[in-house]
């Protein structure tokens, strides 16, 4: 079988090793790429039971197989991690150039092991991989770390991941990043902290083999063809993906204050064309993305005026408009510009900045304690209280451990305000509108994840018919029966992680599946029916259940906050939505996916189906 990228990069920055050895075929065989292949070598590295900022933890930086080619938006690479947040494997894709140019240089993936003394930096120019000095580095907020390591190395096309000084003193969630692109969720900022290293720089100027450039030439013309006609990617490109903070509002809505209520009344402040009054946009693409949906907002009026950051993406509206009530469009600059400038991902760092809100409301957390009053809505107090995260300054020092930590350090009444699922933080979705959301939610492997596989194309209507069987959009009340389309959907979106297709254009079924594993066939020359592709994410799915199983979850874990799972929603379009039978419903997917009811563990018969007998035997014990 042909590879797509010749080889891997292991790092040990313990002993300043460093070892380039073949890509191995069966990751590529078996998980195609990107969070499969990096799912797969941290159950490898990870040993059982360490603490995840042990020097032992490993961290994968895995390409995928569209990375660095013509295909339309295929940018993105997953970084994969046993989280200092959660204690789950954890996985965060990230698009902009950096994992083409990776590829470029000739690498499938890295995987970084072990604890440098000082500070380093990671250099990967082809052949020539170094580990540099990064003492003047430290401290330095993103994008200047960014330019640094640019004019150090004298060339402006370096590509560079890494982390601010929320990663250095190790918060919880802080994230990996550079100056356009984000990988947010679980803390891989905090361990490369741990690690003491503050970034990976790439030249790569290769080009990536691909086995029928001709193909792959049609049908990226295609996929851009159906790009130009279709309106939600017209607003993706014109308005980011805030452009469809009215549409979810409308349809789905958020937990406005803390998912006390629904229907946030001011909520329309954040609509697109509002947001476009008040700030000057720019936009950027990813590498060989047509559609260019990231972009750099410049507030023109209100207190913030002139305060420029990278995004806000949507989620950044959500989380802190709805969810903290902040309906200041200055205001939400300036948080997003903070979390990444200094490596936070800003979708967690509402969460304990909302439960601040909710226990000072309640009389639970005086203001001596944080030293900061926060108020629902105030912008102000909030970019306050985010900087004593970032620093971990007074109560910031609490806050930067997490939600589910800093409530369990404040009192049994403040737990169970606390919106998290295995400790990472719920965003502001509404999760009891349509079921399937609630399962994501309860069920995702890093913890509470909205995107895994996220429920706002199939409440649209798009029903992506070959994957799920759906034929009409399913009653947002119905329980019984869902997992039938739901597990197919979830297998499906790992798959495209594995692949390296972004989400944003992939919720409009641009690029269909076909052309996806077409393209796949032309770059790699290997065929791979749609059966095999749904059996790739099955698959990573499977390990990354076995990887937290193995490090004591089970069932019990795969639930929700109190109020999400026993209160209705209380106003807004989904009013009296509610979950009715939790358990049923999770009995009913464990029993689709081969998981043990009890247990949440797939089964041994079902890991051996996966051809995944040695993870079998690790978790059951050898069969005599
Ligand atoms: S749609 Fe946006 S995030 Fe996705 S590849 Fe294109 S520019 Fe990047």
């Amino acid at each position: 079988m042909k590879v797509s990228c010749e080889k891997m990069l292991v790092v040990d920055l313990t002993r300043e090793k460093i070892k380039i050895t073949p890509m191995r075929s069966d990751l590529e065989q078996d998980y195609i790429g990107g969070e499969g292949t990096g799912t797969r070598l941290v159950w490898e590295m990870v040993p059982a039971g360490i603490h995840p900022l042990d020097p032992k933890n490993t961290i994968v930086f895995a390409t995928a197989p569209l990375n660095g080619t013509m295909f339309p938006a295929g940018p993105r690479g997953t970084i994969v991690f046993k989280s200092p947040e959660t204690g789950t494997i954890s996985m965060s894709n990230i698009g902009g150039h950096w994992a083409a140019r990776l590829k470029m240089a000739g690498y499938a993936l890295v995987a970084i092991t072990g604890k440098a003394k000082r500070p380093v930096y990671l250099f990967i120019d082809h052949d020539r991989v170094e580990l540099r000095n990064a003492g003047a580095l430290w401290g330095k907020p993103i994008p200047d770390m960014e330019q640094t390591i640019r004019n150090q190395i004298g060339d402006q096309i370096i590509e560079v991941v890494g982390i601010g000084p929320a990663g250095e003193n190790m918060v919880r969630f802080a994230n990996i990043a550079n100056s356009v692109r984000f990988a947010g969720k679980g803390g891989g900022g905090a361990l490369m902290g741990a690690k003491n290293l503050k970034a990976l720089a790439v030249r790569g100027s290769g080009t990536v083999h691909c086995h029928d450039i001709w193909r792959l030439r049609e049908i990226s013309f295609e996929i851009m063809k159906a790009m130009e006609q279709s309106p939600p990617i017209e607003m993706l490109k014109t308005g980011s993906s805030a452009a469809f903070n009215q549409a979810v509002a409308e349809l789905q809505d958020f937990g406005y204050k803390h998912f006390q209520e629904g229907g946030f009344k001011y909520g329309y402040k954040l609509y697109i064309e509002n947001i476009k009054r008040q700030v000057k946009q720019e936009h950027r693409a990813c590498y060989g993305c047509p559609i260019g949906c990231g972009i750099i907002t410049k507030v023109t009026r209100g207190k913030f005026k002139g305060t420029e950051s990278s995004g806000p993406m949507a989620e950044a509206y959500w989380n802190w408009g709805w969810k903290c009530g902040i309906t200041d469009v200055g205001a939400i600059v300036k948080i997003t510009k903070l979390c990444n400038e200094n490596g936070v991902c800003v979708n967690s760092a509402s969460e304990p900045v909302a439960w601040v809100m909710e226990c000072q409301q309640k009389g639970l957390i005086s203001t001596e304690e944080t030293g900061v009053r926060v108020r629902w809505g105030d912008g102000a107090a909030s970019i306050k209280l985010l900087e004593m995260i970032i620093t971990r300054k007074g109560f910031g020092n609490v806050l930067a451990e997490g939600v589910k930590k800093a409530a369990e350090m404040s009192g049994p009444q403040t737990e169970e305000l606390a919106m998290h699922v295995k400790g990472m933080e719920l965003d502001a979705d509404e999760w009891r509108q349509n079921k399937a959301s609630a399962l994501t939610a309860a069920t995702a492997e890093r913890g509470a994840s909205v995107v895994r596989p996220w429920g706002f194309p199939i409440d649209m209507g798009v029903l992506f018919p070959e994957i799920t069987g759906l034929k009409e959009k399913p009653d947002p009340d119905q329980e019984e029966g869902i997992a039938s389309w739901y597990k197919p959907y979830k297998e499906f979106t790992i798959a495209s992680n594995c692949m390296g297709v972004c989400l944003y254009p992939g919720l409009f079924n641009i690029p269909t599946v076909k052309q996806t594993l077409e393209a796949y066939s032309a770059i790699t020359g290997r065929g791979l029916t749609l059966k095999e592709y749904l059996k790739v994410g099955e698959r990573t799915v499977c390990m990354q259940r076995a990887f937290n199983a193995r490090e004591g979850f089970t069932r019990t874990d795969d639930t929700l906050p109190r109020r999400i799972l026993l209160e209705p929603i209380k106003g807004g379009p989904n009013d009296g939505r509610r979950i009715r039978n939790f358990n049923a419903m999770l009995d009913e997917y464990y029993a689709e996916s081969g998981f043990d009811k009890k247990t949440g563990w797939p089964t041994r018969s079902k890991l051996k189906e996966l051809g995944l007998q040695d993870v079998a035997d690790e978790l059951y014990g050898k069969r005599k």
